[in-house]
């Protein structure tokens, strides 16, 4: 049995879409002298409008801006006061930092820029050279989500899990720590933390065989202060917490062997109002309880909101969203702390919308549960014990105890994932980018091993891929859409919601001028009255926009960025289904907007339509079929669904090399693209299985071609 046809290694075999582009560090152009931010500042950033100082703008991640200067009544006159283009063409996810008159923002590639906020001129870039070849080695595209700012020194977190600090006023490195374990499989895409002179980061890799941790280092020196794992490690070693002796009764088997997951790859953050630091916790692994356990147990603390004291990292309460996850249900989504007013009681909250469905509202002090309700369709349970939260799960989608296929909504994707909700306290309501996107589960075969490339899911999602054609796909790609859902924490439903085509859509900003932001994934940047959901304004972006708005202002006028460039993991694993977000170009650039701005952008890139071109079917059917479920196992997370790829990666039909057997293994087999991000697959496929591949994207593109001529009905 070929390991691989069990091993549904996702996100895969993929080519950077532009040449490696490094700039120059620590030149300093514009003369910004940026000013400190300190513990003072940061706990009073409600009040100072003028500034955005940390990832979600104050430390309870409101995202919402107390400036009212643009606002629903005018916001029809704004206009592109400026913009940056970017020297990388991934996915762009950073929420800028702005700082008197400064904005810093992370790119893909982990890469930093410095610019002056109003005119847009640059100041400094940094670039951490992350090896390309990481892309194939790490989950999720090159992304990068946002840097920290504090004492004169900006933070960010690399793709190759290094915690760096920058001089804030000339980009030149002041210390770089590698974070993650040696050799691991971990990444950092999350923006960091600062909490009273610590720099708190934790790193993604659930679906590797990781062990999941948040970490703090001394913002000053970088050394570690503490290190709290999520999940327990190898018992015959001493429990590093008595957190963790608890959490190992809901484990059995070698659990530790799959390293555990329950990655803090996303939100964290701080409530000075209980002086506690809350984080979300990635799924467990593999994906397969049915693997990972030799007995059903929650597998604590994956798929949870864990609250731990800031100082010394010491544990306080837990709250488990997803106990036994079995879909990938993160719960590493934006936790915002709030005070709402519930029967009457004043209350300290916590929000959460991770990725299971479930809207949750949870007592800040103690994580006791207080609601629970669906925000978007959720078939896998048929809904939550009223008194603890627990999902009641669908019998059905413990599909490694059935044996059957179930296609669950929401899929791995998420009902919600990391692009950022916002909470407007002026209108009480909950602004969040929501998905309707399913995924079909199978259990493997039984004798699933390991794989030794890429991730370790345990779960065939083959009946639900294209080549399979079992009716399943067709059953749901219909339902694939997104919304931007204002959510009332308190009725426990949605005010409003807008439709948009399809999933992955940008994250929220809500102002007090009756105003919320959000990009789309079709490639427009849009505003909407707060209270209505009326929209009030548009701008054509050129590219899908996912990442989080921020708005602030220099001298009394007042400003709207955004992050620019399609990408992100729906772009790359969903295929054909990818393109019911809007089939954009990446250009990835930051966009800066102001009442009355006149800046105009360049004319877009062309929209180029390639014809298909491909070199005629050959092979036999049996080597054809052989190649069609290679590429499934190996290829499709990348390459899209049926070889019909995003827009980040080549679309192999369209590939010259179909022509030469001899080129084709050479990059498949020897990887001589490495530079690009195309790894060697020599480890994981012969020769023979690659050639058939090559067959089967050849059939691929014939069909297709027959489609774009009219002369077959379907493939
Ligand atoms: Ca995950």
């Amino acid at each position: 049995m070929n390991l691989l046809k069990l091993t549904a290694s996702l996100f895969l075999f993929m080519w950077v879409t532009t040449p490696a582009a490094y700039s120059d560090t620590g030149d300093v152009k514009g003369g910004k002298q940026p000013a400190n931010v300190d513990d003072k500042r940061l706990l009073a950033a409600a009040g100072d409008g003028a500034n955005w100082l940390s990832y979600g703008r104050t430390y309870d991640e409101q995202r919402f801006s107390p400036l009212t200067a643009i606002s629903d009544k005018n916001v029809g006159r704004l206009g592109l006061q400026w913009s940056a283009d970017l020297d990388t063409a991934r996915g762009q996810e950073a929420t800028p930092i702005v700082v008197d008159g400064v904005l810093y923002v992370s790119t893909a590639w982990s890469m930093v820029k410095a610019f002056d906020a109003a005119t847009g001129e640059p100041i400094w870039s940094y670039d951490p050279q992350v090896p390309r070849e990481k892309l194939v080695e790490v989950c999720c595209d090159a992304v990068n989500r946002g840097v920290a700012v504090y004492k004169g020194k900006v933070f960010v977190g690399t793709l190759a899990g290094h915690v760096v600090a920058l001089d804030a006023a000339t980009g030149k490195v002041a210390w770089d720590i590698q974070s993650i374990p040696e050799g691991s499989h971990m990444a950092i895409t999350g923006a960091p933390r600062i909490v009273k002179g610590k720099v708190l980061i934790g790193a993604a890799g659930s679906e590797y065989f990781t062990r999941g941790y948040l970490a703090a280092f001394d913002t000053e020196t970088g050394k570690e202060v503490w290190r709290f794992y999520t999940v327990p490690g190898d018992p015959s070693q001493p429990f590093e917490g008595k957190h963790l002796e608890a959490a190992a009764k809901t484990w059995s088997g070698e659990y530790w062997k799959f390293g555990g997951g329950g990655t803090v790859w996303d939100s964290i953050t701080y409530d000075p109002e209980t002086d506690l630091v809350y984080f979300g916790t990635a799924n467990a692994e593999p994906w397969n309880p049915g693997i990972r356990n030799s007995a059903a147990g929650d597998n604590l603390y994956t798929a949870s909101i864990v609250a731990i004291r800031p100082d010394t990292g010491e544990y306080v309460w837990h709250y488990q969203e997803t106990p036994e996850d079995r879909w990938d249900f993160d719960s590493n989504q934006q936790i915002i702390a709030a005070n709402l007013k519930i029967a009457g009681q004043e209350r300290r909250v916590v929000m959460h919308a991770p990725k299971n469905g479930f809207f949750y509202v949870l007592d800040a002090r103690t994580g006791k549960f207080i609601s629970g309700t669906a925000f978007a369709t959720v078939n896998w349970a048929t809904g939550l014990d009223p008194a603890s939260g627990r999902p009641l799960v669908n019998p059905e989608a413990r599909y490694e105890i059935t044996g059957k296929p179930f296609t669950s909504f929401p899929g791995a994707y998420g009902a919600h994932t990391w692009h950022p909700m916002s909470y407007s306290p002026d209108t009480g309501l909950v602004y969040i980018p929501t998905n309707e996107a399913a995924a079909t589960y199978t259990d493997p075969a039984k004798e699933w091993t390991p794989g030794k490339v890429g991730m370790q899911l345990g779960v065939d999602f083959n009946a639900g891929a294209m080549p399979a054609d079992t009716g399943i796909r067709e059953s749901w790609l219909k339902k694939t859409t997104g919304a931007l859902l204002a959510w009332d924490p308190v009725t426990r439903s949605a005010r409003w919601a807008v439709q948009h085509a399809g999933p992955a859509n940008g994250g929220t900003l809500s102002t007090a001028g009756n105003l919320v932001f959000q990009g789309t994934a079709g490639g427009e940047f849009r505003a909407y009255a707060a209270d209505t959901g009326k929209q009030l304004w548009s701008f054509a972006a050129q590219t899908g926009v996912v990442a989080g708005p921020v708005t602030y202002s220099v001298n009394g006028k007042q400003y709207v960025a955004v992050l620019a460039g399609w990408g992100t993991l729906w772009d790359l694993y969903t295929g054909i289904l990818s393109t019911k977000s809007g089939r954009v170009p990446n250009v990835s650039r930051l966009l800066v907007f102001a009442l009355d701005g006149k800046d105009q952008l360049p004319p877009p890139p062309p929209h180029s339509l390639a014809v298909l071109d491909p070199p005629p079917v050959a092979g036999d059917p049996g080597e054809i079929a052989d190649g069609a479920l290679s590429f499934h196992y190996n290829c499709s997370g990348c390459h899209g669904d049926a070889a019909i790829a995003g827009v980040l990666v080549p679309d192999l039909r369209h590939s010259a090399v179909l022509n030469s057997p001899q080129l084709w293994q050479q990059i498949v087999h020897d990887g001589i693209l490495k530079e690009r991000g195309m790894v060697a697959w020599s480890a994981n496929m012969t020769p023979a299985q690659i050639e058939n591949i090559r067959l089967y994207v050849i059939k691929r593109a014939n069909e297709d071609r027959a489609l774009e001529l009219g002369q077959a009905k379907d493939h």
